[in-house]
């Protein structure tokens, strides 16, 4: 579905990402794990069009091929964005908009939808995360959980390729993780393709088809999960995973 070939990012003469490769097929779920400032974040944002790399070519099969070794105009990036669709750290719904309206949003407004097709097809994406009752609540009225899980829904609702997940259950509380998490399983388990930023290891153990261990902006190591979690070849895998189980 998704070819990344060396990425490259600096901030400055901070050099953030030198040379990364990532192969993303379809329903496949890859988990992107490695310590604070690693760069994890920047290879997501770079996927979708947040970032623009300083270098490498990005590519979603039957899409354009882009080179960001040279200028790659506006519409490249523009074209990135709609073939994935991200969830944040922090849910980022809009605070004076009630659950059912932050989700139709992108739909309406981005895509064009008709208004009465995107409200039908977001209550049934509120149904099946356990929320339809929520539908008319604003977000402050919602557990952290509970937004999280709009966030998915509002992502679900653009029906990208590819779902882009950037550390989601790093700012609820312990008690709501396993809902978040058990509502990415559920999709990655549906066929969803998704690139997974994550803390959680146990997670990436059940859901990760690959798991990749970024440190200092490059992959040190990759490998199924049964793998790199029992038997990391590389010694700052080692040490990383030391530190966090
Ligand atoms: P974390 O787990 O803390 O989110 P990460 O592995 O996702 O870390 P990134 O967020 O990709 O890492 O950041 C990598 C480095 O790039 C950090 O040193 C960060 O300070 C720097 N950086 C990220 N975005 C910017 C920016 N817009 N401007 C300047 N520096 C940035």
């Amino acid at each position: 579905l998704l070819t990344a070939r060396g990425i490259r990012k600096s901030f400055g003469d901070n050099e953030v990402l030198r040379s990364i490769d990532l192969e993303v097929r379809r329903g496949e779920v890859v988990v992107l794990i490695g310590p604070s400032g690693s760069g994890k974040t920047t290879v997501l944002r770079s996927l979708n069009g947040l970032e623009t790399p300083d270098g490498g070519t990005i590519a979603f099969t039957g899409g354009p091929e882009l080179d960001f070794s040279a200028a790659v105009p506006k519409s490249g990036r523009f074209a990135l964005r709609d073939r994935s669709a991200m969830v944040f750290q922090q849910h980022n719904l809009f605070p004076h908009m009630t659950v059912l309206q932050n989700v139709v949003e992108g739909p309406i407004r981005v895509q064009r939808v008709p208004k009465a097709q995107a409200l039908a097809e977001a209550s049934a994406l509120l149904e099946r995360v356990g929320l339809a009752e929520k539908r008319d609540a604003y977000p402050f009225e919602l557990s952290g959980g509970q937004q999280q899980r709009v966030g998915i829904v509002r992502a679900l609702a653009l029906k990208p390729d590819l779902l882009l997940f950037d550390e989601p259950t790093s700012a609820l509380d312990p008690e709501l993780v396993g809902e978040v998490l058990s509502v990415i399983k559920e999709l990655a388990d549906e066929g969803w393709t998704m690139v997974v930023v994550t803390h959680e290891l146990g997670f990436a153990r059940q859901a990760a088809d690959e798991v990749l261990f970024m440190d200092g902006g490059v992959v040190v190591e990759r490998g199924a999960p049964g793998d790199i979690f029992t038997k990391p070849t590389e010694e700052r895998t080692r040490r990383f995973l030391d530190r966090i189980l």
